[in-house]
């Protein structure tokens, strides 16, 4: 068994009921480091669940295998099946998990967010689909409710 890594988000929000990744299909992009050795590779990792790639001994199928550059291991990373969840009004401003990992040989370090992810306007029948939080941030002003719709201040915390 591996060690399980929570990646937890923070963000304040503008009269959104709901934001969450486009599951299974989101592509988590992390910094990974080997803990046999401790090297943390300058390259960004895509982790998207729906993607699975099987190891050298073709026993099993994970969603991250590679060997370490430095020390030669074998390391791998798998979402836990059911781990994700939406980060909703009530939790605005508070940290909460919306993934598990599970690592073996390997963490993540670094989370940023980019595209894919989904909002659903609070006290709208309003989504939206293509949502970019790149810079941490997004806006939207939403002809239905007259008002704006936003995410900011993303913050995130991997433990
Ligand atoms: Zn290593």
């Amino acid at each position: 068994m591996g060690k399980t890594i929570h990646c937890r988000i923070k963000a304040r929000l503008e009269n959104v009921e709901e934001l969450k990744t486009n599951h299974p299909d989101y592509s988590f992009s992390l910094k990974l480091k080997c803990t046999g050795c401790g090297e943390v590779s300058d390259k960004w990792h895509d982790i998207i669940e729906s993607e699975k790639f099987p190891g050298k001994t073709g026993r099993s199928e994970n969603n991250y295998i590679a060997k370490c550059k430095m020390c030669g291991r074998e390391n791998s990373l798998d979402i836990v099946p059911g781990s994700n969840a939406s980060y909703t009004n009530e939790d605005s401003e508070k940290l909460k998990s919306i993934v598990a990992f599970e690592c073996r040989g390997i963490e993540p370090v670094e989370f940023r967010p980019l595209e894919g992810w989904i909002v659903k306007v609070d006290g709208s029948s309003k989504i939206y689909n293509e949502v970019d939080l790149s810079e941490k941030e997004w806006v939207e002003y939403d002809e239905n409710i007259q008002e704006s719709v936003g995410v900011y201040d993303f913050d995130y915390k991997l433990s």
